[in-house]
């Protein structure tokens, strides 16, 4: 892939992640500080499920489904 669209493509996703972190923390006067990490704790239901229960994580589960084929 080209390094313009590499670069262009980080750039589309950092705009999307600060937009959604708009939405998540209204509240917060700087939301955008949490673009790159939209989870502002690290508790039982934000956490990582692997450390608390044991299970995969969504992108790992996403992951085998696709590899299933
Ligand atoms: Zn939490």
């Amino acid at each position: 892939m080209l390094k313009s669209t590499i670069r262009a493509k980080r750039r589309a996703d950092l705009r999307r992640q600060k937009e959604r972190a708009r939405r998540f923390f209204p509240w917060c006067e700087n939301p955008e500080k949490y673009a790159d990490h939209l989870a502002s704790c690290s508790c039982w239901m934000c956490g990582n499920p692997r450390k608390y229960f044991g299970l995969k994580t969504m992108q790992e589960l996403r992951a085998d489904l696709n590899n299933l084929e």
